[in-house]
């Protein structure tokens, strides 16, 4: 998604005539400022592509930070090069979203992911229920689990696929079997700092500059930069009791899943998914049943209907929880919303 950097019509001013000329040539535009990192001109392809591969924007420069004062001079030049330079600026984290978000059709596309390696990466500060860690808006999620799980911690809300990044997700939603207890990522977020549309770098959260806090959490890039965020943390789990419940009736598994997530004593992962099943159970890239183990596959019987899956897990910690006891109180739970379970 492209950030449009918004004037309002007494900021806009014609440019200059050595200004036009510089639109014209972006390599000169932007030689002026002095950076960390640096600009590609040429090498722009990778930037080009959103990850359906199926929309096409050259950017006129890709921009490789190395600072967050770099993002601040390229936004601010741009700002200041006025509305009729028509650049735009567009932050990418892994490029993992659809259709053209993270691209800039001849603008400027940010690559945040080599604003990593910050100072404060991996800082785990705060006790009891205020633990956090302060990442760089370019940071994988995998990664910030690595770190994180160094001192026993885990972030509170996840996606499924951890291969994006922090300023990625928390500029969508971010959900996954956790968002039913703690809400999506962006609800998990402390505080953020920012790279304005006039490029200023401003700190946020709930009760600082909370209308910007409000705007980028969910603001699918257009509201401004997420430099770092900090991000709530919770005691990691070293043991998670898996489990996964096929049905074929779609009624029967919305109204299953909508119980499991209205207890009080649940599952700490509820997911919800449907298997599109015209390549058998075992081909399925969403398969519940392990290629080595075909005879589990055969016993359920699909007959290459839709199907739809619960998944749950709890977790537990092996040093203090016992896994008979885990393992019934699993059952339990499931007993009492399953009605039909094998
Ligand atoms: C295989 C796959 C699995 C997925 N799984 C899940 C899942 O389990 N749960 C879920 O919620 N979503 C999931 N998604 C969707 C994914 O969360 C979003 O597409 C997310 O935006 C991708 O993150 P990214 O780092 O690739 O961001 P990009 O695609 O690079 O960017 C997404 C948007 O955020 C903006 N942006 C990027 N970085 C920043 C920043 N630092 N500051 C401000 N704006 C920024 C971009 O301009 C763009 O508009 C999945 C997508 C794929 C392809």
């Amino acid at each position: 998604m492209i950030m449009l950097l918004c004037h309002t019509p007494h900021e806009s001013k014609p440019p200059p005539p050595q200004q036009q000329q510089q639109d014209s040539n972006p390599h000169a535009a932007f030689d002026t400022l002095d950076l960390d990192g640096h600009f590609s001109f040429q090498n722009t392809a990778h930037a080009s592509r959103d990850f359906g591969n199926r929309f096409f924007f050259r950017p006129a420069a890709v921009l490789h930070p190395k600072s967050v004062s770099d993002i601040a001079s390229t936004v601010k030049h741009v700002y200041e090069m006025g509305p009729l330079s028509g650049l735009t600026v567009a932050a990418r984290g892994h490029g993992h979203s659809l259709q053209g978000q993270s691209q800039a059709d001849g603008g400027i596309v940010v690559n945040m992911e080599s604003l990593t390696r910050r100072p404060s990466q991996g800082h785990l500060r705060g006790g009891g229920g205020g633990r956090y860690v302060d990442v760089s808006g370019g940071e994988l999620w995998i990664d910030v689990l690595k770190e994180t799980l160094k001192q026993g911690l885990a972030p509170k809300s996840w996606t499924d696929y951890l291969h994006l990044t922090v300023g990625g997700t928390l500029s969508n939603g971010g959900i996954s079997g956790q968002a039913f207890r703690h809400g999506p990522q962006i609800n998990n977020v402390q505080q953020l700092e920012v790279v304005t549309g006039k490029g200023e770098v401003v700190t946020c959260s709930e009760k600082q500059n909370a209308e910007l806090f409000f705007s980028v959490l969910g603001g699918l890039g257009q509201f401004g930069i997420i430099t770092r965020a900090r991000i709530s943390l919770e005691a990691a789990p070293d043991m998670v009791r898996w489990i996964r419940v096929l049905y074929s009736d779609f009624s029967k598994f919305s109204t299953d899943q909508e119980h499991l997530i209205s207890l009080d004593e649940s599952f700490d992962y509820i997911e919800g998914f449907v298997i599109i099943n015209r390549t058998g159970l075992l081909n399925n890239w969403r398969s519940s049943f392990h290629p080595k183990d075909p005879v589990q596959a055969s016993q359920f019987v699909s007959d290459g209907k839709t199907l739809y899956c619960l998944e749950v897990a709890k977790y537990y910690n092996s040093h203090h929880d016992d896994a008979e006891t885990v393992d019934m109180v699993c059952s339990i739970i499931l007993m009492r919303t399953i009605e039909n379970i094998s």
